[in-house]
């Protein structure tokens, strides 16, 4: 479900001991070198160029696997998309969207607070951070629904928005993502 190997090559320790809300994740690359540099460049250097790089190999993956009814980004909320100029997780939607011709929900979710920084927090205390952190207002009623983030790290927001999806209806949330971090 979260992508992390398993050592029957199914499901991880984590998910089998607390099922995630998402149902599955697909993650065109691990989070390492060049792929973090470039995330990075395409994060805060705003070199929108590499969306097109970025999204590629996830949308080759994607192509491979049962077509979702929606495309969902990971909304950023409001103060930081201020900052940055641009959604990183729409950027890369967009083109995979476009490209397997997915219907996109750009803005149906959004968030409802700045959360601080994931960054240097444990598992536990990320998803105290994220809790209540999105609000949506789509009839997801027997849809399929595709969440496109960036990076997972250890899957908290993915997790939160997931369930907010769920709540609105979804029957099966997949989690795509550019890179996912593995442990050590
Ligand atoms: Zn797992």
């Amino acid at each position: 479900m979260c992508a992390l190997p398993a050592l029957d090559g199914k499901v991880c320790g984590a998910c089998l001991r607390r099922r995630p809300a998402f149902d599955r994740t697909l993650a065109a690359f691990s989070y390492d070198f060049p792929i973090d540099r470039l995330l990075h460049a395409f994060k805060y250097a705003s070199d929108l160029a590499l969306a097109g790089v970025l999204a590629e190999p996830l949308a080759r993956i994607a192509a491979a696997h049962p077509k979702p009814d929606l495309l969902l980004p990971m909304p950023l909320h409001s103060s930081r998309l201020k900052e940055r100029g641009f959604n990183q997780a729409l950027e890369i939607a967009r083109l995979i969207s476009k490209w397997l011709d997915i219907p996109l929900a750009a803005n149906a979710c959004r968030r409802t607070r700045d959360t601080p920084s994931q960054a240097g927090l444990k598992l536990e205390e990320r998803r105290r951070n994220v809790r209540g952190a999105f609000a949506c207002d789509l009839d997801l009623t027997g849809k399929k629904v595709a969440v496109l983030d960036d990076v997972m790290t250890t899957g908290a927001t993915l997790n939160e928005l997931s369930r907010i999806l769920k709540n609105c209806g979804a029957i099966e949330v997949s989690a795509w993502v550019v890179a996912r971090t593995l442990p050590e």
